[in-house]
């Protein structure tokens, strides 16, 4: 059991993105060659203390000291040991294993109250759905001929559940009853006000639309007013907040789309369910509804599970377009694949229910087939939101989207975008440029400071210790250990132990490592930390060695790169060290036990001339 749970333990962490499995909970930005965020294990008041490194797949802390892989992050951030943390961080990347079932029987089951309120709630959808077909309210009939009038046929309102809340409100709470649920599920439930008797269904007389959770499980209900002599105040009455069900974390229909999006690869995000209703009328079941209108974490992890393209495609008035604005850029931050349904159109609907109604089912699906860009759909969004007309607009236009261009890597996406925004906005594409220079500039500048500032900070403290040449030459080789099996298998030959302690204690992890794992390409940073993290490691200082791991990984790129010839000389510079700090110990060592100062001046003199042979040895044997 253990070395399966070792080995997938492993897999993931080689398949995870430490950026996008951090994203799910933290916000991530880049930040030079590595991205930073604030921490989340200690009270981050400002950036520039942790860095995550994606292709070492390596977080660290430099002021909290937190550190370690996918892994470690998961099971740290959610207080869970490590076995549950491989389960979670499975669950986050979307990694399916079938020897992960041996482990799954820790994780919680529901309690009785939540299944009792569940069952409640299936109750209820089951009723309102037999109501809208069934019941001897008349009003029933008009609930159904509106959604036929709207154009749902009877396939389309059986699909989603739709149903009808019966003007005599006092029904469903006696079915209920007659079903043996207590009036406290029952108001549980939120469709009775407990505090208003007699106890009636505060719905009565609307459309229902059932909310199920992400394992198609109701838990609430959206109900819309639809007779011209209603006249309640609220267009739609949503459940409010339970212990089942919480807004920020549903999204409209995924249970449904989720097994269709990972077929066709890709997922429509949409405003409201009546947009979601459309697209299935017109045949696209690969489609999802926010539930606010902001995009919460809970949604963006539920999105990159459906592991497909997502489609954004909000309302096309104007808080619409900005919320499409802002969740495309926490779809940037989070590396998540997305294209933007066309804002360049021809009419003046505004989402996919309204388009269908007026313009029928070519024109709804020609417009959702209709993808852009980033970088295409935000030339026509500022393009409509400032005034070009005006030098202002047209500076502003510039400015909003130098971000865009100085985040593009593709040279030719970069030089499109640049001759676009010179024609969109007037100005020469090589003034252009060179603001993004200036921007690219900045960025990096700042980066660069503070990392630098952050990894350097220990060693040039310790500037007057005798120890120091030696450490640093000892941290280059562990840093070379790290990297490049070669180094480990040199290291052995050629200097055999280290004189810090955290490093020798590497180097004995590393060998323990390599002997558990299986082929030479398992030798990474982010799987020795699994093995360090795992319970067959019986090491006793995790968190220190885990530290400075972390530290050397991501030091790395400071130093030459590994060749053989480079290795030798710094374990020249190693042996050297260590005879002169050796000299110096039992100098001091001398100077303590009670021997005469005549003895001891004579002492250290022999000594330092041993050293000074020593480096000329060392000089020799450099030179040849
Ligand atoms: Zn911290």
């Amino acid at each position: 059991m253990i070395d399966n749970l070792f080995e997938i333990a492993n897999e993931i962490v080689k398949q995870a993105d430490i950026v996008e499995v951090a994203s799910h909970y933290i916000k991530v930005e880049k930040c030079g060659r590595n991205y930073q965020a604030l921490c989340p294990f200690h009270d981050d008041k400002k950036l520039g203390n942790f860095y995550l490194n994606k292709d070492k797949g390596i977080f660290k802390c430099f002021s909290c000291g937190k550190s370690g892989n996918a892994i470690t992050f998961v099971q740290s951030i959610e207080h869970i040991p490590f076995k549950e943390a491989v389960l979670k961080t499975a669950e986050l990347i979307g990694y399916n294993d079938e020897r992960l079932n041996n482990f799954v029987s820790t994780k919680p089951s529901i309690s009785e109250h939540d299944q009792k309120l569940f069952n409640c709630l299936e109750e209820i959808c089951q009723f309102y759905e037999n109501s809208l077909f069934f019941s001897k309210d008349e009003a029933a009939v008009d609930a159904l001929n509106y959604l036929h009038n709207r154009g749902l046929d009877d396939e389309t309102i059986k699909h989603f559940r739709i149903g009808y809340c019966q003007r005599n409100g006092e029904n469903i709470v006696e079915f209920l009853r007659s079903k043996g649920y207590s009036i406290t599920i029952i108001s549980e439930t939120r469709i009775v006000n407990i505090n208003k008797t007699p106890f009636r269904d505060s719905n009565a007389g609307r459309i229902s639309f059932p909310i199920a959770d992400k394992d198609g499980c109701v838990v609430g209900f959206s109900c819309r007013k639809f007779r011209e002599d209603d006249t309640s105040n609220a267009k739609y009455i949503n459940t409010s907040a339970t212990s089942l069900f919480n807004k920020g974390n549903i999204l409209y229909n995924y249970n449904n789309a989720i097994n269709e999006a990972r077929k066709v690869g890709y997922v429509y995000l949409l405003e409201g369910f009546m947009d979601v209703i459309a697209c299935y009328r017109v045949g696209i079941k690969s489609a999802i509804a926010l539930m606010g209108t902001a995009l919460t974490r809970d949604n963006l992890q539920h999105l990159r599970f459906m592991k497909s393209q997502i489609r954004l495609c909000l309302d096309l008035d104007n808080p619409g377009q900005l919320n499409a604005l802002n969740i495309s850029n926490l779809f940037d931050e989070a590396n998540i694949d997305y294209k933007i349904v066309n804002n360049d159109v021809d009419f003046s609907e505004k989402d996919t229910d309204e388009i269908l109604k007026a313009y029928g089912d070519e024109k709804l699906r020609s417009y959702l087939g209709d993808l852009k860009n980033k970088g295409e759909w935000l030339l026509v969004y500022l393009s409509k939101h400032l005034n070009l007309k005006t030098l202002d607009g047209k500076k502003k236009m510039v400015n909003s989207f130098i971000p865009y261009l100085a985040s593009l890597a593709n040279l030719l996406d970069y030089e499109y975008y640049l001759n676009s925004l010179s024609r969109v906005s007037g100005f020469d594409a090589s003034i252009i440029e060179k603001a993004v220079n200036k921007y690219k500039g900045k960025l990096d500048k700042k980066d660069e400071v503070a990392y630098t500032n952050l990894t350097t900070s220990n060693s040039t403290s310790k500037k007057d210790n005798p120890f120091t040449k030696l450490k640093l030459a000892e941290k280059q080789i562990v840093s070379y250990m790290l990297e490049n099996k070669d180094a480990v298998d040199k290291y052995e030959i050629k200097l055999g132990y280290f004189v810090d302690s955290n490093y020798k204690e590497i180097a004995n992890l590393i060998e323990e490592f390599i002997n558990r794992i299986n082929s030479a390409n398992e030798y990474n940073v982010k799987n020795l930390i699994v093995f360090l993290d795992s319970d067959e490691c019986k090491f006793l200082n995790k968190d220190l060695i885990r530290d400075e791991i972390a530290n050397l990984a991501l030091e790395y790129n400071k130093f030459p790169p590994y060749s053989e010839a480079h290795f030798t000389d710094i374990v020249n510079t190693i042996n050297e060290e260590k005879e002169n700090n050796l000299a110096i110990d039992t100098y001091k060592l001398n100077i303590k036990s009670n021997k005469s100062e005549l003895e001891q001046a004579k002492y250290a003199k022999t000594l330092l001339s041993k050293r000074k042979f020593l480096i000329d040895e060392n000089d020799k044997k450099r030179r040849n």
